[in-house]
């Protein structure tokens, strides 16, 4: 049989792995992107990913080189103020509200957010753009074979491909890690995640809004607007028993839920798409690599959805594979490559993992004194302006 040649293969049509097939085919590699499951790229269709993603400064570089930002910002909303609310007494109703202005450490917003169903659909059309890169939907990874000199990965139609390089974007399951041998570090929280689209009479301005009670962040994320109406994203922690009660709920019963946890900041919310169920877990892959084969996104490392980071850490991963594999093509895959990759990236995604679940952790609590050191907290290390700073920095991406 024919064996297909190509630089990169990369295992996963997700986010991830298309903004991968799209960052490596503009830099001028030959890549094969492959997947099982057809991506879905129409907002109402059935099992299509209702999150968006707030892509970060640093990410929408990333996003602008590799020929997907032109098509993307028509459809953005731009993040100028992140807004933490602690709403833990014993009413939910704001009781500490601390706002970050991204004007205070850039020109520019913190980020920009996009719902993942048009992430997929336009970053489909950017691989169709590039001659030396080809999508496969319908078809996955089945077996992998390395040698020091190269991989060969064997795909669920038969098909035989050999490459340099195997990027493993295929999810936190990841088929190609465990082929690999590369061992998961996960930590279990009983929590999920509801994820939808609502509309509200109360304008967003921009502004994206984290309140705290328990069980988890409930969060609001800017979109354009819908139907003529303000809309905005959002996801809602909660313990897992409650997440599939309030899923099952008449949607006039879920209307007042949501709009009552939302301390009505927006007045009533209206649903505005279908409700999806997402189950919550930290994970950390023990390295970032194997023989020929590099780990990028949940393949690598999973973690709730607090903050932005989870795509943005994914996109992190990318930047620093592409600077070595162009500063060095002749090495594309190769054991130092791959080392150097595991050293700059291992140790910051263990340092965000931490920090996430500690925000989690603190997020859930549901004893009314702990509450309340959480409030005291929240209070304290935001009003330090140096401290403020620092931590929107982090939070962005451009320190750490
Ligand atoms: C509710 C929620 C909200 C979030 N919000 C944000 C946010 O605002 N900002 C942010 O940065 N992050 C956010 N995240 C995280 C972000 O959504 C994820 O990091 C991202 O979607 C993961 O993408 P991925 O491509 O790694 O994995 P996936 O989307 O899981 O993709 C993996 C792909 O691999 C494919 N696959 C499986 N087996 C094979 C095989 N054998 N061969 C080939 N392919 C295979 C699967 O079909 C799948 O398409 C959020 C997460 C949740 C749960």
């Amino acid at each position: 049989m024919a064996i297909t040649e190509v630089d990169i293969l990369v295992s996963g049509g997700g986010v991830a792995g298309l903004t991968a097939a799209a960052v490596f085919g503009s830099a001028g590699f030959s890549v094969l992107c492959v997947d099982p499951t057809p991506p879905i790229t129409d907002r109402d269709a059935a099992g299509s990913d209702l999150r968006t993603t707030a892509f970060l400064q640093p990410s929408q570089a990333l996003l602008d080189r590799a020929g997907l930002w032109d098509r993307l910002a028509p459809h953005a909303a731009p993040l100028q103020i992140m807004r933490i609310v602690d709403a833990g007494g014993p009413v939910p109703e704001p009781r500490i509200v601390k706002d970050f202005n991204a004007s205070d450490i850039s020109e520019r917003p913190f980020g920009w957010n996009l719902p993942n169903w048009l992430l997929r659909r336009e970053m489909v059309a950017r691989l169709a753009e590039l001659p030396n890169v080809t999508f496969r939907p319908g078809t996955g990874t089945a077996s992998l074979f390395t040698r020091e000199a190269g991989a060969r990965v064997t795909l669920s139609d038969g098909t035989q491909v050999s490459c340099r390089l195997v990027i493993a974007a295929d999810g936190r399951n990841s088929p190609m890690r465990d082929a690999s041998g590369v061992k998961v570090k996960t930590t279990r929280y009983g929590q999920k995640a509801l994820a939808f689209a609502v509309t509200h009479p109360i304008p967003h301005e921009n502004v994206s809004t984290e309140i705290h009670r328990s069980g988890g962040p409930f969060t609001l994320v800017p979109l354009p607007d819908y139907n003529g109406l303000p809309s905005s994203a959002i996801v809602w922690m909660e313990r897992g028993p409650e997440v599939v009660r309030l899923a099952a709920l008449p949607e006039s019963e879920f209307e007042a839920a949501m709009t009552e946890r939302s301390c009505a900041l927006f007045g009533p919310l209206t649903l505005a798409s279908r409700r999806t169920v997402w189950p919550i877990i930290s994970q950390v892959a023990e390295r970032m690599y194997a023989e020929r084969v590099a780990l990028v996104a949940e393949a690598a490392h999973v973690v709730p959805p607090i903050g932005a980071q989870g795509l943005n850490m994914s996109l992190g991963d990318m930047r620093v594979l592409l600077e070595l594999a162009e500063a060095a093509p002749e090495r594309l895959g190769d054991r130092h490559m791959l080392e150097t990759y595991h050293r700059r990236r291992h140790t910051e995604v263990r340092a965000r993992v931490t920090g996430i679940d500690l925000l989690n952790r603190a997020s859930m609590m549901e004893a009314r004194p702990l509450r309340d050191l959480r409030a005291a907290g929240l209070n304290a290390i935001y009003s330090l302006g140096p401290v403020r700073k620092t931590m929107m920095q982090l939070g962005l991406g451009t320190r750490g």
